[in-house]
């Protein structure tokens, strides 16, 4: 890794020693996201005005300085991870959030967090929905980067349906605007939509004003449990065929309820021990709970197992709280996984529970599985042990299996965590050469040099190929 000391000491007399900083536990730190696949920085650059970006940029073009933009480091993907080493950006500190009442719209600093965000929008009865399970955590400036979802995907939108305006600059170190505070907005290219998802490679997103909705005043969670996985999806399409839009709909297959169980010592639905289950909740005025409330429970009396209502907010906390708790319990089936965030188009839902089943039978892995069934956002978890070639190989051929199915499907091989390293080798499934040529056409005509997130994306990383750190990051108990 080259050491790019020059061009260090050149930023620091810059920007000063407080905001570049080479000390070994910051470039620790910096070097890894929750892939856990290190590699060095030269500096992290902890940014305390926006404007230092635009310096930190321009000199990086200057010297061609690999440079890495960094909200949290919660990304599953490496996205995050500087694979060509360079300057680290630390947005943390600008976490300004600012609720403009009447609009309904928040004016947010790149590093403030979802929960932040959420909360501020709530204090003034309004409600942001994009809610990423590691919200206390992440950023929204990574979640615009990544076009993060989460269990409001399928009636809310995603984070894309959210963000208004863009601030920012250009890999050149050149500032931007995209849009303004205004929902309405159709002057020019719209560059902001292209920024969305980009995954940091095409420009430093400092601030944003994202759209608020009414917040929704009640809520009503389900409990429902089924036979198998093929009969949870196929009633989850006669629910959406009712056209009842549940504000969140999860499902859990039979791996995931084992695992929460083993991790909580209860029984996720009592007396259905092991059942895959739909939890899902209702939200909005009382009369379209109501309303909604009548239809839900008649297709659970018609295609579940058992169901059962929460009693009261409380109770909903414990059912939402053992969803949270399957996908670290999954460790227990083995040291490693694969973490697919596929999407699956509904009317395959069914042909899926099928593929999912043979999968698992050839493979021999455990691949417990659950997601957001509104919007055919699925979470394939293939675990395996590191130590056992067969089960190394096994995993990595389940993978592809699965990336060629969805997209076979006409599904996506990733709904919300992006590319980054580890969806990088099957890009080229979901996008034909001319899609992919145009993709880094733009790249090339927006950061010339390619200074900005080198490494991610088009070029090939094999992930379970590389060690990974033994590290526990504060939201790994999730
Ligand atoms: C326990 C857990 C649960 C999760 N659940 C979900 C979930 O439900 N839904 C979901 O969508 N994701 C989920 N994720 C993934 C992750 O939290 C999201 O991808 C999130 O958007 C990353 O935000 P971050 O601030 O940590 O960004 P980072 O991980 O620091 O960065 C992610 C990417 O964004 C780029 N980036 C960051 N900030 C900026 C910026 N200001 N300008 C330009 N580029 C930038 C980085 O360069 C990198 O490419 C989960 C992760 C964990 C660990």
């Amino acid at each position: 890794m080259k050491s790019y000391s020059a061009a260090t000491a050149q930023l620091r007399r810059r920007l000063g020693a407080k905001v570049v900083v080479t000390d070994e536990a910051a470039l620790h730190e910096a070097s890894f996201d929750s892939a856990k696949i290190p590699f060095r920085p030269a500096a992290v650059v902890r940014v305390r005005k926006a404007a230092e970006v635009g310096v930190a940029l321009q000199l990086a073009n200057r010297l061609r300085v690999p440079v890495t933009t960094r909200g949290r480091g919660t990304t599953l993907t490496g996205a995050a991870t500087p694979v060509r080493g360079g300057w680290v950006l630390d947005l943390l500190a600008l976490d300004n959030v600012k609720v403009d009442e009447e609009a309904g719209l928040a004016h947010v600093g790149a590093g403030a967090r979802i929960l932040a965000i959420q909360q501020a929008a709530e204090a003034r009865g309004w409600f942001y929905p994009p809610d990423p399970s590691s919200k206390e955590h992440c950023t929204i400036g990574g979640n615009i980067a990544c076009n993060a979802g989460g269990m409001h995907g399928g009636k809310y939108g995603v984070t894309r349906d959210f963000v208004v305006a863009l601030q920012g600059f250009l890999p050149t170190g050149e500032w931007v605007e995209w849009g303004t505070a205004t929902k309405k907005f159709s002057a020019g290219f719209n560059l902001r939509d292209l920024w969305i998802g980009s995954e940091g490679m095409l420009g430093v997103i400092t601030g944003a004003v994202l759209k608020l909705i009414p917040r929704p005043p009640e809520r009503w969670t389900l409990l429902t449990s089924f036979r198998d996985e093929a009969e949870a999806l196929s009633a989850a399409l006669a629910l959406f065929r009712a056209r009842v839009q549940p504000a969140i709909c999860e499902f859990l297959d039979r791996g995931s309820v084992l695992c929460a169980e083993r991790a909580t010592g209860k029984e996720v639905f009592p007396g259905q021990s092991g059942r895959p289950v739909i939890l899902l909740e209702l939200a909005g005025s009382a009369a379209e709970v109501a309303d909604q409330r009548e239809s839900v429970l008649a297709w659970a009396q018609a295609h579940a197992t058992a169901h059962r209502a929460a009693q009261s907010r409380e109770e909903a906390e414990q059912l939402w709280a053992v969803r949270r708790k399957c996908s670290g319990a999954m460790f227990e089936l083995g040291d490693a996984k694969l973490n697919e965030d596929i999407v699956v188009p509904m009317r395959n839902y069914v042909k899926f529970a099928r593929f999912l089943a043979r999968l698992k039978r050839d493979s021999g892995l455990h691949i417990p599985t659950f997601g957001h069934l509104a919007d055919g956002n699925l979470h394939v978890n293939i675990m395996y042990h590191k130590a056992v070639p067969a089960e190394c190989r096994a995993a990595e051929q389940a993978v592809q299996r699965l990336m060629e199915t969805v997209v076979a499907m006409g599904g996506s091989i990733s709904g919300e965590h992006g590319i980054g390293l580890a969806k990088s080798p099957f890009l080229r499934i979901q996008h034909s050469p001319a899609q992919v040529k145009a993709m880094q056409a733009i790249k090339h005509a927006l950061d010339p040099r390619g200074i900005l997130n080198p490494g991610k994306m088009f070029e090939v990383f094999e992930v379970w190929r590389h060690p990974r750190l033994e590290v526990k990051l504060p939201w790994d108990h999730k």
